[in-house]
């Protein structure tokens, strides 16, 4: 089922300078922060007017990277390496800095803080992940990537960290109170960097996005690291967004599209691509394989393709078709096998996929569900509020 319809734009933001890295839509308040590459930091509160007015804008004497937000408690990632550790006053006209983490060597990515534990997680382009208890500012442990680290997810319950990096590899470590954490495994699968990750610990899934232009989902529970992928984006999708209740998944590329992916529908893993020196339809033989093409005297030389829907390996003549497969995450027409072409049940082609065109190239995004709202920072340094109930 589709549903539908457009996001409605309710507000522009603007005073940014450059680009916007975070954005949180506070909780229970009609009110958001930003922080940004024009080094401030930036509280903006809905006046009587409908409009959104900057109750504090900080100055720093860094880019500010990346921010975390939880029970007024307030952490700032800075191009510097260090975090810096606020409160914030219940009204928000006010912060007071508590402590500075001088945690990585270069740029902060990602910051995830949980106030009931107390826990300060942060991973930086210094190709590190840090656990920081917030009482003593102690850390607790360190985790060294082969990459930048670029961001993060956490799952409360099991204590696992999810860290996605520069080249493409999330890594899942463990953090035992008390001991030293465990790494566990890197998911592989995205061929370029992972820009956002997002648990979602009701269903134990890892949504990831990448600058390959693909989001994959990750069923880390009972599917024991599973992947589906979700093709749909043209360019880099930047950022993604999930509305837990009504399990759909927002993602955001510079394509400036943004399609809404309702996870409740069925789907397959992505068909993993078979190797073979001979067509798998026809048998002949692939280009590289000299000798029998040598034996048979056979000059006609067959590139190898695959099928994205059986994953073999098929020459040009055998897969002259292309199709959606929305079943398999493609929602672009992708090549098939003929024996595929002619056998693809209807219900596999029925897409449940929202696409937008939002006209901006989108940076960073957050979801409120109470509220329905999405906020959008995007290239232009402005940020844009969406009302997106028509599309939940
Ligand atoms: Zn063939
Ligand atoms: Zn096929």
């Amino acid at each position: 089922m589709v549903v539908g319809g457009s996001p409605a734009l309710v507000s522009q933001l603007v005073g940014h300078t450059n680009t916007v890295n975070k954005v949180i839509l506070v909780p229970n308040d009609s009110a958001l922060i930003s922080v940004s590459d024009d080094r401030t930091l930036r509280v903006w509160i809905r006046r009587s007017s409908g409009d959104y007015w900057p109750s504090i804008c900080q100055t720093l004497e860094w880019c500010v990277s990346s921010l975390a937000l939880e029970n007024f408690h307030l952490f700032v990632g800075l191009e510097s390496g260090s975090i810096n550790h606020y409160k914030i006053t219940e009204d928000l006209n006010r912060i007071t800095l508590l402590r500075i983490y001088s945690s990585h060597q270069m740029r902060v990515s990602d910051l995830i803080y949980d106030g009931n534990r107390d826990w300060l997680l942060s991973v930086g382009k210094d190709k590190t992940f840090h656990w920081y208890t917030g009482d003593t500012g102690r850390r607790l442990g360190s985790y060294v990537a082969g990459a930048w680290c670029l961001c993060l997810a956490f799952d409360r319950i099991s204590n696992f960290a999810f860290i996605g990096d520069y080249s493409g590899g999330i890594h899942m470590v463990r953090l035992e109170e008390g001991e030293e954490f465990k790494f566990v495994t890197t998911l592989k699968g995205h061929a370029g960097s992972i820009r956002s990750l997002i648990w979602d610990e009701e269903e134990q899934i890892l949504l990831s996005c990448s600058a390959d232009k693909s989001v994959f989902i990750w069923e880390i529970g009972e599917g024991k690291g599973n992947a589906i992928q979700l093709n749909c984006h043209r360019e880099r999708v930047n950022d993604i967004a999930y509305c837990a209740p009504s399990r759909l998944l927002f993602s955001f590329g510079i394509d400036k599209k943004m399609i809404v992916w309702n996870l409740r529908t069925e789907r397959k893993p992505f068909a993993l691509w078979q190797e073979s020196n001979e067509c798998q339809e026809c048998s002949l033989p692939f280009f590289w394989n000299v000798q029998r093409i040598w034996q048979e005297k056979n000059v006609n030389f067959k590139r190898q393709h695959h099928c994205r829907r059986c994953g073999r390996a098929v020459c040009g003549e055998c897969s002259p078709h292309q199709s959606i497969l929305p079943w398999y995450g493609f929602e672009y027409p992708v090549r098939v096998c003929k024996p595929c072409y002619q056998d693809i049940p209807e219900d596999e082609l029925r897409s449940s996929t929202q696409t937008h065109n939002i006209l901006i190239e989108p940076s960073c995004v957050d979801f409120d569900y109470s509220k329905k709202l999405m906020a959008v920072g995007a290239s232009d340094n402005v940020i844009r509020l969406y009302d997106v109930a028509a599309c939940l």
